[in-house]
């Protein structure tokens, strides 16, 4: 039998360590190259592989009614090494898994450097990997260093690699009132993928507007971190409070306007100002605030954006934010198995590809490391599915996410999301409780998660048992 050739995976964060660990524990041989501590990030510290460059929090630990914990438990079924170290390096910090950081990382980096089919090169991979390497993962993150990233560029091309993240809240669309908001696309335009009704809008009068503009310029924003402010990548796209900085009407003529609508609950009078949301993903559970990237403090959007009529009792899948970043528009660029369609040796993992987050960059990198392991065995590997978390992550990245037509929206169409319910099929759920009552607000969400969880892990045990099968393709 001949030896087999090593993957390589460029970058040893929590993404990359997470594919090494995959790819070594299916028998294969695989090669780590981590710039640091020869090249830092401007925002790592150390030389150690996985190093959590902020909280040292994987948030919510619940799998029962928590995505995230959900997300967890299934990383922790498919043996995942950082979700293994977390569990060992794990602090007080009620229902949340948050870990020792340095505990955590250095035995992530210490069990890859004891493992016989792990190798370690440390510096930075300057440009596409030679032609030689016929199997590699990229994961080298948000903070990508800039030649990697032009390199990577001359192969998706300068709309297609995005060097900050725009990010517009997202609503779960069950919790728009239906009664204020209606579906309409200005002037009722089909455009080539729609029914001339697509957005859903939320009108305000005049004296709503108003006090939503003041909200806006009085809430409690974040600031940029000082390497972010040298980025000149933000020019392009402002967030929602600094275009109300610039006058009282600019909303209004921008974001907000609302030409081309009628509202079908005021006799279709034509509203003072609207905000519009998009769809979001294919299953139709989450919509788009349009153009309302925002540095607004998290608490201060969940406030200001449930001032907006018909968002009242709207809950937030992801809130908006603004940071340095590098992805890629992975729906377009990427295939099933994290492939670049256009030179598919090269396979993306972690906060590049467009999730958000340690563990959903571990997950992708969780995903990344099968699917190539399985590839160099020759062995089939179906993609997990969707309604299980790694599934449901994996689709936004490679098809679950709708990308829009236009060109203008469609250049901020696709943005890195954490995993939430809303990117999971719903699953029936009882509907009375164990006294026989009929379930209500917080109870029903409760049942409705649980049923989600509950049919994620079986599904995932049938994914993990029959994840590989023999193909004809062995090396
Ligand atoms: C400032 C900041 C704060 C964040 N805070 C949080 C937080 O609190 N909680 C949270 O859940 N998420 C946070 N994130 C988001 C994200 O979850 C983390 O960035 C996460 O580490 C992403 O995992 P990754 O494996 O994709 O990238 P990383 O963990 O960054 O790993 C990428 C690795 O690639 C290496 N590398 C880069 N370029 C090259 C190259 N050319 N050659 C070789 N090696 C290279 C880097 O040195 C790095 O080790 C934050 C992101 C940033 C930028």
């Amino acid at each position: 039998m001949t030896e087999k050739r090593p993957i390589h995976v460029i970058g040893g964060g929590l993404a990359g360590s997470e594919a090494a660990w995959q790819i070594a524990s299916a028998g294969v041989p695989v090669v780590i190259h981590e710039m640091r501590p020869e090249r830092m990030t401007d925002a790592h510290k150390t030389g150690a592989f996985a190093e959590l460059v902020c909280s040292n929090s994987f948030r919510s630990d619940d799998w029962e009614t928590s995505a995230i914990g959900l997300l967890h438990e299934e990383m922790r079924r498919a043996h995942s090494l950082i979700l293994g170290a977390a569990d060992r390096h794990k602090l007080p910090a009620g229902g949340a898994l948050a870990v020792d950081r340095d505990a955590f990382a250095d035995e992530v980096t210490e069990r890859l450097r004891a493992h016989p089919l792990v190798g370690v090169e440390r510096g930075e991979i300057a440009g596409l990997p030679p032609a030689e390497w016929d199997s590699v993962i990229v994961a080298t993150g948000p903070l990508t260093s800039p030649a990697l990233g032009a390199a990577v560029q001359t192969l998706t091309g300068e709309d297609d690699l995005a060097f900050f993240d725009a990010v517009a809240p997202v609503v779960h669309r069950e919790t728009i009132d239906m009664s204020i908001a209606w579906l309409q696309s200005r002037y009722d335009k089909a455009g080539p993928a729609g029914t001339g009704a697509d957005y859903l809008n939320c009108p305000l009068t005049k004296a709503e507007y108003e006090s939503f503009v003041a909200a806006l310029l009085s809430g409690e924003k974040t600031s940029f971190k000082e390497w972010e402010t040298s980025t000149p990548y933000f020019d392009g796209c402002l967030p929602i409070e600094v275009m109300a900085e610039r006058g009282p009407e600019t909303l209004r003529f921008g974001p907000m306007k609302p030409v081309g609508l009628s509202d079908p609950h005021k006799g279709g009078a034509r509203p003072y100002a609207v905000v519009q949301l998009r769809q979001d993903n294919a299953l139709g559970s989450l919509w788009n605030m349009v153009g309302f990237q925002t540095k607004l403090k998290h608490a201060e959007q969940a406030r200001i954006f449930r001032m907006i009529p018909g968002l009242e009792q709207a809950e937030f899948a992801r809130l908006g934010g603004l940071h340095r970043n590098t992805f890629l528009n992975s729906p377009k660029l990427l295939d099933q198995t994290l492939r670049l369609r256009a030179e598919p040796r090269l396979r993306f993992a972690g906060q590049i590809t467009g999730v958000e987050g340690y563990v959903e960059s571990a997950a992708i990198g969780l995903l990344a490391g099968k699917l190539a392991a399985a590839e160099r065995l020759g062995v089939a590997c179906a993609p997990p599915p969707v309604t299980t978390a790694l599934g449901a992550l994996l689709g936004h990245i490679t098809g679950g996410h709708i990308l829009v037509d236009d060109a203008e929206a469609r250049a901020r169409s696709f943005q890195p999301m954490n995993i939430n319910y809303g990117l999971l099929p719903p699953a029936p759920a009882l509907d009375r409780g164990q006294s026989g009552k009929r379930l209500k607000g917080k109870d029903k969400t409760r049942a409705k998660r649980r049923a989600i969880s509950l049919r994620a892990l079986d599904d995932l045990e049938a994914w993990l048992g029959h994840a590989s099968a023999p193909s004809a393709a062995a090396e």
